[in-house]
């Protein structure tokens, strides 16, 4: 229940820098702007989503009429996954993310001003610390997971 990974103290959270990302070369903008915020990088790795593991991850979108252009967008590049630790990192990388729509997204935002709208919008962040734990297991083998 209490890991070290979940409590706030030091939560980790997952990231996936989306196809618009790689394909801006902006990967690094992301990961730097996170980093500079004070959250660490614990793992790294760029793999191609399928339509498989898209329907698990999106599993809330599945009967929205938008749901084969998800697949096709995420599925369209290989895609840069990332975990961050750090105090609160679940919420700060909400925080630092921004809005789903990146026209809604405020300034200072990587949505806001890294994106586009509300399909391309520059990365992934987990929404609370038990999907954070969830979705490090979703994107990584445990032999890839730092203690
Ligand atoms: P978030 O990524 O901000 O947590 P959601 O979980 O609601 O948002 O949506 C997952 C992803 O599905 C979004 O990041 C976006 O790429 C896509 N998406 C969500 N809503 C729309 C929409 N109305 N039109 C097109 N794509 C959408």
């Amino acid at each position: 229940m209490t890991s070290g990974h979940t409590v706030g103290l030091m939560e980790r959270t997952l990231i996936l820098c989306k196809p618009d990302c790689m394909e801006k070369n902006l990967a690094g903008e992301v990961l730097r702007r996170l980093e500079a915020a004070g959250l660490r990088l614990s793992a790294a790795k760029m793999l191609r989503l399928d339509a498989k593991l898209l329907a698990e991850h999106y599993a809330h979108l599945t009967d929205r009429p938008f749901f084969p252009e998800i697949v096709e967008f995420m599925s369209s590049r290989p895609v840069l996954a990332l975990i961050l630790r750090g105090p609160g990192a679940v919420a700060k990388v909400r925080e630092l993310l921004g809005p789903t729509d990146s026209r809604k997204a405020p300034a200072g935002t990587l949505r806001g001003d890294l994106g586009t709208n509300s399909m391309l919008n520059i990365a992934h962040a987990s929404d609370s610390p038990e999907n954070a734990e969830i979705e490090v297991r979703r994107f990584f083998r445990s032999e890839e997971i730092p203690a």
